[in-house]
């Protein structure tokens, strides 16, 4: 391709995404497709020659949009969102021309100085303490296996990064009944081995029982377990229940204990300083870790990793080969030694440009609304006769069901999981489900940029027609 056909391009297609996002509402938001059938539509063996872009764009208009799912509309009510903003979608776009790789400071000193002052930034728009600092991560995933592998390796003095974990204690790692499913991965391939991962049971707002916790670990400490870490959620995935993080800290520090943070959604509300509530106890803990990508309005991926002792993240990381050392090792941060991998994208180009663009005041408006909105949809499910409310709303998210008082249980999982179905085939909205005490429950979000109350609105009507 040469430099005028980019070009030439290049611009076509942002005419084409400021189409796509303009008309967005058009679309099914979940993609009306059988298994296999996007597939079916790619031939088998790819091309000799050279093909047009203008015939490479048309098959993605023609076959791969029909498998796309629409994240982007303000009708996707499901999982958690991943929303993202135009000028995060600029600043993707210059990240990728610019191909940056920040390994460390001199493969592109802009890119890990942003990166440090980003952090600071959100930092302080989250009212957090100033004794965190940290770097961007791929995802919370990796953000909390960070954590767990600096926890493991503070504990045992760097020893089983050197001999691996023949003569160690047997680490026991908690987390409540509710916490993301990334823990368990995290502590499988962390080497603790799964049944070392201790669930502790949660109260009527799905959120952890600490004094359970303070039972677990006792009871550990007599049966000889070294109690190594444990995990706090600020926003449960299933309900957005929170954790009661200044108990957890308390019983963390009392006994030695790496304290977390999973604050990967819930961890967007904290710019409105009303909404810190959630975080009281976080500067009790060790690392914590932050999401921009779900309902911050920057591109996936973007999360925040942030630790007390970025040292003992770095000398569990840090390897250096002849070929990557330096002459200002000592003076700045070299962020290969900051997650797993060694190469790194240039993600704080497109928080800088969304941050800036939106600005804090329009954030908090945003997310203020959202939040208010959920908790008219929660008044009106509550004072519908028909469905009931399975959870409390802390941010934006509804955990709700259909109930009409006269069906059992049974029947009213099935019920709840045919009227899911029907609801996203209309294709009008998408939304998730989740169980809470068994109970086949519906899940709705809203937190797109854009999202206005009418969306919510007309969401609850289409919800209720379909029943
Ligand atoms: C979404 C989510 C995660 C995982 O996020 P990734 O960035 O996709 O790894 C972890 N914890 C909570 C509470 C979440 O909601």
């Amino acid at each position: 391709m040469t430099s005028e056909e980019f070009r030439k391009h290049a611009h076509s297609m942002v005419d084409w995404m400021a189409d796509y996002l303009d008309n967005v509402e058009k679309y099914p938001v979940m993609a009306q497709v059988k298994p296999g059938e996007i597939k079916a539509q790619i031939p088998k063996s790819f091309s000799e020659k050279p093909e047009a872009f203008e015939a490479i764009f048309k098959d993605f208009e023609n076959k791969i949009m029909p498998g796309i799912t629409h994240w982007e509309s303000p009708n996707f009510f499901a999982y958690f969102p991943a929303s993202k903003s135009k000028p995060s979608i600029l600043g993707e776009m210059l990240m990728s021309a610019l191909g940056t790789q920040g390994m460390v400071w001199l493969t592109s000193p802009a890119a890990t100085e942003l990166e440090d002052r980003m952090m600071e930034w959100m930092r302080d728009l989250l009212g957090l303490s100033t004794d965190w600092t940290g770097s961007i991560q791929d995802t919370a995933s990796t953000g909390t296996f960070n954590a767990l592998i600096t926890a493991r390796e503070k504990a045992s003095d760097f020893q089983i990064n050197e001999k691996g974990f023949a003569g160690m204690p047997r680490y026991r790692i908690y987390a409540s009944e509710q916490a993301h499913s990334s823990i368990d991965k995290n502590v499988k391939i962390a080497g603790f081995g799964y049944e070392n991962l201790v669930k502790i049971p949660v109260d009527k707002n799905f959120a952890m029982i600490s004094s359970e916790l303070e039972k677990a670990i006792e009871s550990d400490l007599a049966a000889g377990y070294k109690p190594l870490f444990i995990l706090g959620a600020m926003g449960t995935t299933g309900t957005t229940a929170v954790d009661p993080l200044d108990e957890i800290g308390t019983i963390a520090q009392k006994h030695k204990i790496w304290f977390h943070v999973d604050a990967a959604y819930s961890g967007a509300a904290l710019i409105c300083p009303e909404m810190r509530w959630m975080s009281k106890g976080m500067e009790l803990a060790d690392s914590m870790v932050f999401n921009p990508h779900k309902w911050l309005f920057v591109n996936f991926d973007c999360s925040l990793y942030y630790v007390k002792d970025p040292k003992s993240l770095t000398q569990a990381y840090s390897i250096t080969p002849e070929y990557l050392k330096t002459d200002t090792d000592h003076e700045v941060n070299n962020y290969r030694d900051w997650h797993i991998q060694l190469g790194r994208r240039f993600r704080a180009l497109k928080l800088w440009f969304m941050l800036r663009s939106f600005g804090a005041e329009n954030l908090r408006t945003i997310i203020r609304n959202h939040c208010e909105w959920a908790q008219w949809l929660k008044s009106e499910i509550e004072a519908s006769e028909d469905f009931e409310m399975l959870a409390p709303v802390s941010v934006n998210l509804l955990c709700f069901r259909y109930n009409d008082g006269k069906m059992n249980e049974q029947e009213l999982n099935a019920f709840n999981e045919k009227l899911l179905k029907s609801i996203n085939a209309t294709g009008k909205i998408f939304i998730t489900h989740t169980k809470l005490d068994g109970k086949y429950t519906l899940r709705l979000v809203g937190g797109h940029p854009e999202l206005k109350k009418d969306h919510l609105e007309r969401a609850w009507e289409l919800i209720k027609e379909m029943t």
